[in-house]
């Protein structure tokens, strides 16, 4: 029955998660790992086309392209880029989306005759437009293969937003041209309706029809599982940044609209005062107060992600050891079985449980019993490698889960972890001789053939439960 479930689900992809991504240093080990080669030569190719299509929008006035629905005027514009950078977002990472919006704006800002360090402030709108899409999905876990209708729903209302968001820096654009209104409002119209018509009618098929595939042959190409959790704190620093520097290219788009009003220096308002000091006024407030409300919104989201984090933590972590809980394993399992099979490799699963713990709190009493506890985590923490798992299962019982790993270094692993229990006193002062303890482990494999993870943690048990009645301190294979 799981296996039938695993089939349904496409790879890489969790139910009830958003999208999932990976950090662009993942390319660092492509000297070991040449799968990624393929990966560097789409990205790089797709920078390439962003850049060109940048440019080609400008040379060949893609911009605010007119049609009428029911007699009523539209304009839109057709920017590949953004449609490159959207899907390079939700299928590989946000950083990944973000370094070709940039490089596409900065040429099409050239292209136009904007100067360079005008083209690489006008060219952050992009960034904002598709940060804003991007976080939005993955906070209201969007499917990235948009399979059910809230994902259609979300994705068109995140669309909706970031295409308004990003459209302004049209206010730059517009004022380095020196458009008239009419034209400006065009332009203005087109972002709007071009960026909000693409994700319609362009991204989110793609992602529907040929997400499934692409995102699978990405995550086959990658050692490290993707993230599909990111930090509250950082999300809302990266948002905060993402709008102050969009804030920038809206204020220096209003700077320039305003030196290109031509007014007497003495025209009047209705009441009599100078026009050109209100209006220098009026522009001081509205600045002064989008700069407080950016910095309170930001210090209060802060805060709320903060809170956020601990507890999301909290429900994940068992207290007293810090180690990962029960409650989260079952998603690991699922998740890093199907990678295994995707990848070929296997997966081991140790069952890890004291010797006669329950003698050490009736000899020492509880509060000792907790540190034995937290000492063991120390030393199995230390004996594992940074891509196991530990998992506390209950009581004095622990799993270990070790991704990407053939039979022979499970085995191996397992014996270092025994060893590094057994060696020494845990806690070395608080009784003469200090405080020992042993450990028996049971270890089961996934087969990396089938994928089939079903039973893995029954086998660990069982081989753990083998080990106590042959005599505890020591490694029994399932
Ligand atoms: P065996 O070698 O057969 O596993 O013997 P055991 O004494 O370890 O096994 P048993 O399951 O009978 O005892 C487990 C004990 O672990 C009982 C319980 O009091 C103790 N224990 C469970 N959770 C905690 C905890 O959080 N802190 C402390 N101090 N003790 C705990
Ligand atoms: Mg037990
Ligand atoms: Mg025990």
């Amino acid at each position: 029955m799981s296996s039938r479930r695993a089939e349904r689900v496409p790879a890489g992809s969790v139910p009830g998660y958003g999208p999932v991504w990976w950090s662009l240093g993942e390319l660092r080990s492509i000297s070991r790992d040449r799968r990624l080669v393929g990966v560097l030569v789409l990205w790089l190719l797709s920078i390439v086309a962003s850049i060109v299509t940048g440019a080609l929008n400008v040379t060949r006035g893609w911009t605010g392209l007119p049609f009428t629905i029911a007699s009523i005027e539209f304009a839109a514009t057709v920017y590949p880029p953004f449609i490159i950078s959207v899907l390079l977002a939700l299928w590989l990472g946000p950083v990944w989306g973000a370094v070709p919006i940039y490089l596409a704006n900065v040429a099409s800002g050239l292209a136009s005759g904007l100067s360079l360090p005008m083209s690489a402030i006008f060219a952050f709108g992009g960034v904002t437009e598709t940060l804003v899409l991007w976080g939005s999905l993955v906070v209201l876990r969007v499917d990235p293969d948009i399979r059910r209708l809230r994902d259609l729903f979300w994705s068109t209302a995140a669309a909706l937003v970031a295409s308004v968001t990003g459209s302004l820096a049209a206010i730059l654009w517009n004022a380095s041209h020196g458009l008239d209104p009419l034209s400006a409002q065009r332009v203005w119209r087109g972002w709007v309706i071009g960026d909000f018509m693409q994700i319609l009618f362009v991204v989110l098929p793609v992602l529907h029809f040929a997400g499934p595939g692409i995102r699978a042959w990405f995550d086959r190409r990658f050692v490290a599982p993707p993230q599909r959790e990111f930090s509250y704190t950082h999300g809302v620093g990266l948002i905060v940044v993402a709008f102050a520097l969009l804030g920038l290219v809206v204020f220096l788009g209003v700077h320039q609209a305003l030196g290109s009003i031509e007014l007497a220096i003495d025209t009047r308002t209705v009441d009599g005062d100078l026009l050109i000091p209100k209006l220098r006024e009026i522009i001081l407030m509205m600045a002064l107060l989008s700069t407080a409300l950016t910095a309170a919104t930001g210090m209060f989201s802060t805060a709320l992600a903060r809170m956020g984090e601990r507890q999301r933590s909290e429900a994940r972590r068992d207290t007293l050891t810090g180690c990962l809980n029960r409650r989260t394993f079952s998603d690991i399992l699922h998740h890093e079985g199907d990678r295994g099979r995707r990848l070929g490799v296997g997966l081991g699963v140790l069952f890890v449980d004291l010797d006669h713990f329950k003698g050490v709190n009736d000899r020492l009493g509880h509060a000792v019993g907790d540190q034995v506890l937290v000492a063991v985590v120390g030393r199995m923490e230390g004996a594992l490698r940074s891509t196991d798992l530990l998992f506390r299962w209950g009581g004095e019982e622990f799993v270990i889960l070790m991704p990407h790993t053939k039979p022979a270094e499970i085995d191996l692993v397992a014996e270092r972890l025994r060893a590094a229990v057994a060696d020494s006193p845990l806690l070395p002062d608080v009784v003469a001789g200090g405080v020992r303890s042993t450990v028996s482990v049971g270890v089961a494999t996934a087969d990396s053939q089938t994928g089939d993870h079903s039973g893995v943690l029954d086998r660990a048990d069982k081989a753990c439960l083998r080990a106590k009645s042959e005599g505890r301190n020591r490694v029994v294979m399932a």
